[in-house]
């Protein structure tokens, strides 16, 4: 029987393992056999801007506790907390720990060190949770929150209403089937159901296969699993992150293929506080440098991904 961490390392990579034996009660997935990967509409295809340049950190980061009057560092240092808007069920980003009650993962993570930046105390946090769909809006809702820690990819189609931290992780769109399935991409799953979250790139993506799958949307990529395990869906499609951690809760569930598309994680702020995404991006410089970002990898993902990755290089936009 595969560990979790197997499980996991099954999702992340190129081709999996369908080391289990298949569900003969799930709906068979057929369709001819590997294809090449279907392009879809991800942000590699949207050259309208560079969504991984953000704002240039601007001189040295202040010291904790002591943020400059009228930034929105010192709103937040002055409310006692930083609120991160985020999942509670993408195992490995953000998923509650039935143990703690807590969420945690690589995205909780990164809200984290902001947190020790403005208050030298990683724990001042209050996670909001919020669906795939309320992303962009969140940061600048009634009600807002400081930052989305949520697997987000930065579109320019999202930056005309928000900012992104520069890039804190490079993901890649995949698919998941049943360990019976044939299919090995989009392209075999023409007249299929394939399942992703409401406003989620992936679903734009399966919405304009040239091979013309059938997108259903859920409210988040938890229904899409119940989803599929209720042989509601033949698939789900998304990032390889959170389908790795989909397919370490199904066994008879397999991800497949080269990724599709590129993802590249940024934090979201809202645009109003453009010293605040300058100061999230002088946190992430340093954290990259001082082998925090390397830590948090391993501690997250260590066991799944390929062994000492770099973090992505920042990329500025001034
Ligand atoms: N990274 C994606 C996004 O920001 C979430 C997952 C997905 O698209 O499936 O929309």
């Amino acid at each position: 029987m595969r560990t979790r961490a197997a499980a996991v390392a099954a999702a992340l990579t190129l081709l999996a393992v369908a080391g289990c034996s298949g569900d003969s009660s799930r709906r068979p997935v057929s369709g001819p056999s590997a294809g090449a990967a279907t392009a879809g509409p991800g942000t590699a295809a949207d050259t309208s801007c560079d969504p991984r340049a953000s704002r240039r950190p601007s001189g040295a980061l202040p010291k904790p506790g002591a943020m400059p009057a009228g930034s929105h560092m010192r709103a937040i240092q002055d409310r006692g907390r930083l609120i991160i808007g985020t999942s509670q069920d993408t195992l490995l980003f953000s998923s509650r720990n039935p143990f703690t009650g807590k969420i945690e993962g690589f995205d909780v993570d990164m809200g984290r060190q902001i947190a020790e930046a403005i208050f030298g105390n990683p724990d001042k946090i209050q996670i909001r949770v919020i669906g795939y769909d309320e992303r962009v809006e969140a940061v600048d809702a009634e009600n807002p929150v400081d930052i989305v820690a949520d697997t987000m990819t930065a579109t320019c189609s999202r930056w005309k209403d928000v900012d992104f931290s520069s890039i804190y992780y490079e993901a890649g769109q995949k698919v998941l089937v049943s360990s019976t399935s044939d299919a090995r991409s989009l392209d075999d799953l023409a007249g299929r159901s394939v399942c992703a979250a409401e406003g989620s790139t992936s679903f734009d993506t399966i919405a304009a296969a040239r091979s013309k799958p059938i997108a259903v949307a859920r409210p988040g990529f938890g229904a899409c699993l119940v989803a599929f395990q209720r042989n509601e869906v033949d698939a789900i499609s998304t990032d390889d992150t959170i389908l790795a951690g989909l397919a370490a809760q199904d066994p008879y569930a397999k991800v497949v293929g080269l990724p599709l598309t590129q993802e590249p994680y940024g934090l979201a702020i809202s645009n109003k506080h453009p010293e605040f995404t300058r100061f999230v991006n002088a946190v992430l410089e340093k954290n990259r440098a001082n082998g925090t970002w390397k830590r948090t990898y391993e501690r997250w993902l260590g066991d799944v991904g390929p062994a000492a990755p770099r973090p992505p290089v920042a990329r500025y936009r001034d």
